[in-house]
């Protein structure tokens, strides 16, 4: 089996390519990778023809393969990879007017067991490697305008509890020499896995970081989010507040309104209470419903109400659900076993 390059950094291209290359010819392999997105070794034509056929000998690009695009009535795309192993994973790019959003996968299946999620169901199968989270963004980003795109690791899985490869696809993709996004223009959600939080606000070159919360006490978040029982609201409250944000940098936290169950007033005044004092933002998402998922969605004066209140105390916004009609919206992503009706 030939080895994928795809997520190697500089240094392990350079061991790809040999003692006898000088220094640059891995740089040239590793800009006609990311940044010119290459799909065959013997064609990158930066490179002398003895280094394409000797690489091309012992490795490949190593993309995943797309097994599946569903299309959306609203523009949004849901793919379906199929990795080296055969399993499959789903990444989605939500086309708007200004910018194009990729909600990319961090491991195939989850580990958290949120009781509103249908990834939930399928439990963990494992960790995407460094290649498969970049591999995501190659295929399925649109080659022109990349200035457009936000990146944010809201697919399948808790990219927290993959934090090394997390971090090395997210190196690549903000070098300029590699995918060249900005910083501004990636980010991580975590279901609060409290001491890789202050992991991730350690590494030198990281996404931004958004907190799912999805309750205003401790009771009704181990209710509906077990990891709380190991992870308490108290000290994943403590972590955010000790969080090195950057100049430019709000924490966000989601919020996913499950009707009569955390969406009353006094939740919303509580969620206040919880986040006076950090330098923060909230979007707060109605229940994208689903088969085996035992919550309903409240009504559209419910989620403004609850808005309503917050916002008078932080910046507060309701995101919109993309692509509800081929199960790509956020907590439906569950492979190809989501059959579309
Ligand atoms: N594991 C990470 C990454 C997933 S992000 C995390 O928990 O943050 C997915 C976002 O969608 C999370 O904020 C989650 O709370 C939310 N979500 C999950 N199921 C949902 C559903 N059925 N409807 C609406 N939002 C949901």
């Amino acid at each position: 089996m030939p080895q994928p390059l795809m997520g190697m950094d500089l240094a392990e291209l350079r061991e790809a390519a040999g003692p006898l290359q000088p220094p640059y010819r891995a740089r040239q392999l590793y800009e006609a990778l990311y940044r010119g997105r290459a799909r065959d070794l013997a064609r990158i034509s930066t490179l002398p023809a003895d280094l394409r056929q000797e690489l091309a000998s012992r490795y490949a690009v190593g993309l995943p393969e797309i097994a599946t695009i569903y299309e959306s009535s609203d523009g949004t795309r849901r793919y379906l990879l199929r990795l080296s192993d055969g399993r499959t994973v789903e990444t989605v790019l939500m086309p708007e007017g200004e910018r194009d959003t990729l909600c990319i996968s961090s491991q195939v299946g989850c580990p958290v067991n949120c009781r509103f999620c249908m990834t939930a169901l399928l439990g963990l199968e494992r960790n995407l490697t460094a290649g498969e989270i970049v591999g995501q963004v190659l295929l399925a980003a649109p080659e022109k305008e990349l200035g457009r795109l936000n990146i944010v690791m809201m697919g399948q899985g808790e990219p927290l509890l993959n934090l090394p490869h997390v971090l090395k696809a997210t190196r690549i993709l903000l070098d300029p020499a590699g995918f060249g996004l900005s910083p501004r223009r990636i980010t991580v959600s975590t279901a609060g896995i409290v001491p890789q939080i202050a992991e991730l606000g350690r590494a030198p070159v990281r996404p931004k970081l958004a907190v799912s919360l999805n309750a205003s006490t401790e009771e009704m978040r181990r209710e509906l989010m077990p990891i709380t029982r190991k992870y308490h609201l108290k000290d994943l409250m403590e972590a955010c507040k000790a969080y090195p944000l950057r100049p430019w940098e709000k924490l966000t936290f989601e919020y996913v309104l499950l009707r009569e169950v955390n969406d009353t007033d006094a939740d919303a005044r509580r969620v206040v209470k919880l986040l006076a004092n950090l330098n923060a933002k909230v979007n707060l998402i109605a229940l994208n419903p689903g088969p085996e998922i035992p919550f309903e969605t409240p009504d559209p004066g419910r989620v403004a109400g609850f808005q309503a209140i917050v916002r008078r105390s932080l910046p507060c916004f309701i995101r919109k659900p993309r692509g509800l009609d081929i199960y790509a919206a956020c907590g439906q992503l569950k492979r190809a076993v989501t059959q579309i009706g």
